[in-house]
């Protein structure tokens, strides 16, 4: 253990409630096992969670959903104080297990924290609330003809601080970076309750960029309260592409050399599955750009032995891009956990994002194929989200079946799954690459993030003991 021991004198539980109500009123402190529940679990099914079974059997103590930032520095003070865990919470979308309360304590949802504050167009910046879900952000931007660089899946339900402590990554990513890359400035919480600021400038020569601290940091190090955020025109021209490929080979030929001339679509996406491989593009921006990176970027596809399908592919893909959270929001989100893991996933699979250099992406592929067919896993979808070096498979296991609830499944399938997946992200991790881009840890891979740290799990430990010396915030993530 990293982090001293909190008290072992037990809690009451009662008594704290009734502090926190003092804080942020009494109908923003909930202690009902309703929403005690609801609240302890993100979109992360157990099943998933190969060797992380014990956390979905702790549950929260109570949840506070303080007004603004003044609250969550009292509440952090007030937790700092008695060594009562905090775990931050925006949108509850993870899938990694990132808001788990795997100590239990106060699950401090940001939620109330919704509002966009400024939109500056001539600095090409807006600033945001923490728990302001992305939707919301693209339709306030509207009305001033700009939109956020970051669209994932998870638009309808994802919140900006959410989606900065994961560093999350989108549709329109290979233009506009991942979320981290739309950072300007951050309002955040520390673990001792002090408020500290960036400033909103693009870049400083003063000491360390702080915002790097939280980016992708689920939430160890401090409460984002407020972000400001780098914000993008609507782009006057768009055009849409779909190229078809033989070979996987030659569609990453094709994705790696537009990568080294510097040609960013907005989407690029290289998947194969049973339909076969189609590169969906999209450039957007002014006319003439649009034009130019077109035609070159056609050129290249066909060099690399592709050919065009026509636009109507990737129309309909793009069309359909918020589905998937669309239906999440409908049938899922706010459920009680027994439900959501019911309707979630039909299905035992996984869905595996490694980032690995660009010359090692299909050396990794190869190998990897060959690690799980011999435990008879099926890639059923290969693909290149953004860049050459983001690599992901959907993987489904042999004798898969239906799981039902949190038990329902067969314990060699997965047993055999789970060893599949260290096996494939281990290899990432000694080909030079990570275990994941997009997501973030969570429980999920928290038994691979040492291994994957080395020397520098240690400086982390250091900064975390000296910003939050009970270690309240978000304990057990990130191998702290
Ligand atoms: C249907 C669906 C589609 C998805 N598609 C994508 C996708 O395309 N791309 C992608 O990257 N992800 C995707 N995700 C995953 C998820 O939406 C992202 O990980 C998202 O960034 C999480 O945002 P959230 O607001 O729900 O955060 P939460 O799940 O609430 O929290 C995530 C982490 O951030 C921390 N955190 C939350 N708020 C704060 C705060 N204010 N201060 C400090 N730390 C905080 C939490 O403690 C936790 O560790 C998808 C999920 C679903 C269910």
């Amino acid at each position: 253990m990293s982090q001293p021991p909190r008290s072992s004198s037990p809690i009451d539980w009662r008594q704290v409630s009734g502090l926190l109500q003092d804080i942020v009123g009494p109908e923003h402190v909930l202690a009902d096992p309703d929403s005690i529940d609801r609240y302890s679990a993100d979109a992360l099914t157990p099943y998933r969670a190969y060797y992380a079974d014990a956390a979905f059997d702790r549950l929260a103590d109570v949840i506070v959903r303080p007004a603004d930032t003044e609250e969550v520095s009292r509440v952090v003070t007030f937790a700092q104080k008695r060594a009562i865990p905090v775990i931050p919470y925006g949108g509850g979308t993870g899938v990694m297990g990132g808001i788990l309360p795997v100590d239990g304590g106060i699950i401090l949802d940001v939620g109330r924290l919704n509002r966009l504050l400024d939109v500056d167009p001539s600095s090409m910046i807006a600033e945001a609330q923490a728990g302001m879900v992305l939707q919301d952000l693209y339709d306030g931007l509207k009305p001033y003809g700009l939109m956020p660089g970051h669209d994932p899946y998870s638009v309808p339900i994802a919140t900006v601080a959410g989606t900065i402590s994961t560093n999350g990554v989108g549709y329109r990513a290979a233009a506009f970076g991942p979320m981290g890359d739309q950072v300007v400035a951050l309002e955040v919480v520390l673990p001792d309750g002090r408020i500290i600021e960036t400033r909103p400038v693009p870049k400083q020569s003063t000491g360390p960029d702080l915002n790097h601290l939280f980016i992708g940091s689920e939430g160890v190090f401090g409460v984002i309260t407020r972000a400001t955020i780098k914000v993008f025109r609507q782009p006057e021209a768009n055009a849409y592409a779909t190229m078809e490929f033989a070979d996987f080979a030659d569609g990453f030929a094709a994705v790696a050399e537009m990568a080294a001339l510097g040609i960013k679509p907005t989407l690029l996406d290289l998947t194969e599955d049973d339909e076969g491989i189609l590169l969906h593009l999209l450039f957007e921006g002014y006319r003439e750009g649009v034009d130019a990176a077109l035609k070159r970027t056609t050129a290249i596809c066909k060099t690399a032995g592709g050919w065009s399908v026509g636009p109507e592919p990737t129309l309909d893909y793009w069309r359909h891009r918020h589905d998937s959270a669309l239906n999440y929001r409908e049938t899922v989100l706010g459920r009680p956990r027994a439900e959501r893991w019911r309707r979630q996933w039909g299905r035992t699979f996984d869905y595996l994002h490694m980032s690995l250099p660009t010359n090692r992406v299909l050396e990794y592929r190869q190998r990897a194929d060959e690690m799980l067919a011999a435990r008879r896993i099926h890639v059923v979808e290969y693909c290149l989200w953004s860049r050459p070096e983001f690599f992901s498979m959907l993987i489904v296991p042999d004798g898969d079946r239906r799981v039902d609830g949190r038990d329902g499944y067969d314990a060699d399938v997965r047993a055999n799954l789970a060893a599949g997946v260290d096996e494939v992200l281990t290899l990432a991790q000694d080909m030079g690459g990570v275990m994941e881009y997009c997501h973030g840890v969570g429980i999920k891979l928290h038994h691979l993030l040492e291994r994957e740290l080395g020397a520098s799990r240690g400086a982390m430990q250091d900064i975390k003991r000296a910003l939050d010396p009970a270690g309240i915030l978000n304990p057990g993530k990130l191998a702290l």
